[in-house]
């Protein structure tokens, strides 16, 4: 590792920059012929002088200050420690001859984000690919074989690519053919894209509580709230986790009503042994950066049913005719993915499996260190016919505790997010509300754990440390 760290004083610009990148501290060691320490660099430092007028070929040793914060073997790691701040955020430990032998790193910049994406694979590669091949936009063989892969994935027959989740749920309900004086039902306890969708297909939401077991819409409550004007149910997989799929399905079919699966969280997982997003009318995927899967910004909605393929792809171009080109028989949108976003897209999709095990690999090693604490309540994973997949990992803690977990955690650098604000709480949505009591509940105790690409066991064992030892100073 210090080798990375580590910059001649005859190398340019341009290779400090591609030691920031390998080593991923934004810094390096500047050193001379014999491995003696001369300056630090950063990419702050670099930044400030490409500003004035330096080029990548400049050499490093051009540029150092010949002051520089660094600390000797012999200090104690107090002393060490307190060098570092806000600015200093690493420096060298040296030996007697100037020769670094470790560093140091502010701790307070230690930070390890909710959920980072692993691309690894592919994506580069297929992403340069389509570069190259200029087909840019949204026409290209990426989209194609995206879809045509996703579909099969997810074993539906159709999928159509689009801009992101929640353009793939307006998608949705227009093509169902929603709109003006429709109700659509959706859960209390969801991202605000569910509303927003039926309210962008300007029908009226209609807001349900959620199963206090699941955390998904309760189909009792649907059933409740269903009017002669309801025409949807858009069941959202929580944080990974199927909804009651057949129950929502039964009240579905008795009622006439379409079901649009909010498959968002949940690319994977499994209900009665088939895939979420294939079991209602249309299902509904995001590729945002956080998700299971992503693509930057990008959406897609699956279905077995023709003619809703059919006007979701006029739909996403504009409503411009399938059978004539700028003939417009309807009015629609432009919702169309990039050839760039699908070409990583492909790559993910080609280690979907991997990455998926790779998440319940984190999630069980949290499970196992939280199992027995009495304040925290871990996300059901024991529901005959159902598979949750990995989200993000999320738990329930005793709700005079959840502020201080969450504080603590954040204050070490580990990036926990607390659950979504029930809908019903929030001003612009209240007037939709029918029922709101679990959602209420489950969203003021609940906390999200880092989930994602670069989490250590290491990691885990930090967060879960944090986590018990305010269970341990409440009695
Ligand atoms: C992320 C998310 C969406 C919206 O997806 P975008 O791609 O960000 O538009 C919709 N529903 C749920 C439940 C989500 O988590």
């Amino acid at each position: 590792m210090i080798e990375k760290l580590l910059c001649h004083r005859s190398k340019t610009l341009l290779d400090a920059l591609q030691l920031f990148n390998e080593n991923g501290k934004g810094a390096v060691f500047v050193v001379d012929d014999l491995g003696k320490v001369c300056g630090v660099l950063t990419d702050g430092d670099v930044r400030r002088w490409f500003l004035q007028g330096k080029e990548l070929q400049s050499r490093v040793e051009g540029i150092i200050q010949a002051e520089f914060v660094f600390a000797k073997r012999t200090e104690s790691r107090e002393e060490i420690f307190n060098k570092l701040n806000e600015k200093i955020r690493i420096l060298p430990i040296v030996d007697d001859a100037m020769r670094v032998v470790d560093y140091v790193e502010f701790r307070g910049s230690i930070h390890v984000p909710i959920a980072s994406p692993d691309l690894k694979g592919n994506e580069l590669k297929y992403l340069i690919d389509a570069f190259l091949s200029t087909w840019i936009s949204s026409k290209g063989k990426y989209i194609e074989r995206f879809e045509k892969e996703f579909a099969r994935f997810i074993g539906a027959r159709y999928a159509v690519a689009n801009t992101n989740g929640t353009t793939s749920l307006h998608l949705a309900l227009l093509a169902c053919g929603i709109g003006p004086g429709d109700e659509v039902i959706v859960p209390d306890l969801t991202f605000a894209a569910t509303i927003n969708a039926v309210i962008h297909a300007n029908a009226r939401p209609v807001i349900v509580d959620v199963e206090l077991d699941s955390w998904g819409i309760d189909p009792l409550e649907i059933e409740k709230a269903i009017t002669s004007r309801t025409k949807a149910i858009i069941p959202v997989h929580l944080y990974g986790q199927p909804c009651n799929m057949g129950a929502i399905k039964t009240i579905a079919r008795k009622h006439g009503l379409f079901v649009i699966e909010d498959c968002a969280e949940a690319h994977g997982a499994l209900y009665g042994g088939q895939k979420v997003g294939s079991i209602g009318d249309i299902g509904c995927f995001s590729f945002f950066g956080n998700k299971v899967i992503t693509c930057g910004e990008g959406g897609m909605c699956v279905t077995n049913n023709k003619e809703a393929y059919g006007l979701m792809c006029q739909i996403r171009d504009h409503g411009m005719s399938l059978q004539k080109r700028y003939w417009h028989d309807r009015v629609g949108y432009n919702y169309r993915m990039t050839n760039l976003q699908a070409a990583i897209g492909v790559a993910q999709l080609e280690r979907v499996d991997e990455i998926l095990r790779v998440r319940e690999s984190l999630e069980n090693q949290y499970r196992f260190l939280l199992a027995d604490l009495d304040h925290v309540e871990l996300q059901r994973n024991d529901f005959p016919d159902r598979k949750k997949i990995t989200w993000l990992v999320s738990i329930l803690v005793d709700r005079d505790v959840v502020e201080t977990i969450s504080g603590k955690l954040k204050e070490r650098g580990f990036d926990v997010r607390r659950f979504f604000y029930p809908l019903s709480e929030m001003d612009i949505y209240k007037k939709y509300v029918f029922s709101n009591v679990n959602s209420r509940d489950i969203s003021n105790r609940g906390l999200s754990l880092p989930t994602g690409a670069g989490i250590t066991e290491k990691m885990v064992s930090d967060i879960v440390a944090v986590i018990k030892e305010k269970g341990a100073s409440d009695p």
